[in-house]
């Protein structure tokens, strides 16, 4: 029987992994312009990791992890999300004691047991960043700011920020008491989470997606009506900076991220036309994390953005990247030592970082002619035993139509400077 791949995992096969390339790269040199680097953690950690740093209220911990006992009875998960494993590796390598703050990003597949749908896998990928050690609100602009500028440049259009503060524990706990005594005469309406939520984690109940919860929450008090004055400080500045650099944002004082360990400022990215799984990215403040997985107290800001779903809204506003695996050149040979001297070619011109290929199926020059028009080689050189006897080649220019005649020692240097030419387009 036919083994097919997981529920809720793809293959990227040639034709779409060019567009993951152009991601990555765009995400490296946004990150490069930045400051930030790379930190790349295990796909797998110890379990509490995760029950710690992302919360046991968190739907990611409660419904959505690939846990397992290994050959050692040691109980592992497969990363849900980047954050805690971030924050753990900060701790173990004493990131600390370098200069601060933190500037790191990650990029890579994550983990989660999910009812899969459009945009919504249990394999995925995230790109996110992490400063650690500051807690200047210019630093909570400078992540949006980033993955604004990173949208911006990949051309998506149509984008919302959301941004929240959902206060510290202080004015949370202010925060808790004021919506449950608003919920009182409401809580048999009340979803089951919901129920839950009311004593674990309340503000969480605001964020329901539940419509009769949503109806009821209408009018509850939010987080920013009990803001302490720091928070609130905090709060205004954030706006201030994003005004500033000009990035448009929806005040939205219903955002409260899943993670128990966000702090003040929350946002999240909205595409539209991608269907109900509409977060392209979430992110916000998690002054509590480090300390909470057995750090010193750092300050801690950043986000998380879906490859998949960015990638649905680039197919879906129809947006094109250029194509730069097209061969350069196609070697077409006729007999057995127009094969040897074709080989040796590919091989120079390989050398001089041009993108080469040859016949590897036996095919007549026919054959080659339409093998070198599906790779879109813009140059084939063909080489049977008459040119060879003469020494030379005939280089035929695919854009134009046209062909002639080189000397076969000439080559190298022909192709090299045609390419380099100005006229030169793949
Ligand atoms: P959602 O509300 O869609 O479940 P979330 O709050 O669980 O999102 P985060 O944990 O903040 O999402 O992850 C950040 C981003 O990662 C999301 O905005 C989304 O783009 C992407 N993402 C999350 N879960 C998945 C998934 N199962 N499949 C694909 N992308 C995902
Ligand atoms: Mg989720």
């Amino acid at each position: 029987m036919l083994i097919k791949r997981p529920k809720g995992t793809q293959d990227i096969i040639p034709g779409t992994i060019e567009k993951w390339h152009y991601l990555e790269e765009q995400i490296h040199k946004v990150c490069r312009e930045y400051g930030y680097q790379e930190i790349r953690t295990p796909v797998f950690e110890a379990t509490e990791l995760f029950q710690r740093g992302v919360g046991e209220t968190t739907d990611i911990v409660n419904k959505e992890m690939y846990t397992f006992l290994d050959k050692g009875q040691r109980s592992i998960t497969l990363r849900p999300e980047g954050t805690a494993s971030v924050c753990r590796a900060y701790v173990e390598n004493k990131l600390y004691a370098q200069t601060l703050p933190a500037k790191l990003y990650y990029l890579g597949p994550m983990f989660r047991y999910e009812n899969t749908q459009a945009g919504r896998y249990r394999q995925f990928h995230q790109f996110g960043i992490e400063v650690l050690g500051a807690d200047d609100p210019l630093v909570d602009v400078e992540v949006i700011n980033l993955l604004w500028d990173f949208l911006q440049r990949l051309g998506l259009r149509g984008l919302q920020v959301h941004i929240n503060s959902v206060g510290c524990p202080q004015c949370r706990a202010v925060h808790g008491e004021k919506l449950l005594a608003f919920l009182m005469d409401k809580k048999d309406k009340l979803c089951p989470d919901c129920l839950s939520r009311l004593t674990r984690n309340p503000m969480r109940i605001l964020d329901c997606k539940n419509k009769d919860c949503q109806a009821l929450i209408t009018n509850a008090p939010t987080t920013l009506d009990t803001l302490c004055p720091s928070c609130r400080q905090h709060w205004e500045k954030v706006q201030h900076y994003l005004k500033l650099v000009n990035i448009d944002f929806m005040i939205n004082p219903k955002l409260v991220r899943g993670l128990d360990y966000y702090q003040k400022t929350a946002f999240e990215v909205m595409a539209e036309g991608i269907g109900a799984q509409s977060a392209i990215c979430g992110g916000g403040r998690y002054d509590g994390l480090v300390e909470e997985i057995g750090g010193p107290p750092t300050p801690g800001i950043g986000f998380a953005a879906g490859l998949e779903r960015i990638l649905a809204v680039m197919q879906n506003q129809k947006i094109e990247i250029e194509d730069r695996n097209k061969a350069g050149v196609m070697v077409a040979i006729l007999g057995d030592k127009a094969r040897q001297e074709g080989f040796r070619l590919a091989g120079q011109l390989r050398q001089k970082g041009i993108i080469t290929l040859m016949d590897l199926m036996g095919r007549g020059l026919k054959g080659q002619l339409k093998y070198a028009d599906r790779v879109g080689a813009r140059y084939v050189l063909i080489l049977g035993e008459e040119e060879l006897a003469k020494g030379i080649i005939i280089v035929r220019d695919m854009k134009i139509g046209d062909q002639q005649e080189i000397a076969l020692a000439n080559t190298v240097e022909f192709i090299e400077k045609q390419i380099n030419s100005s006229e030169f387009e793949i």
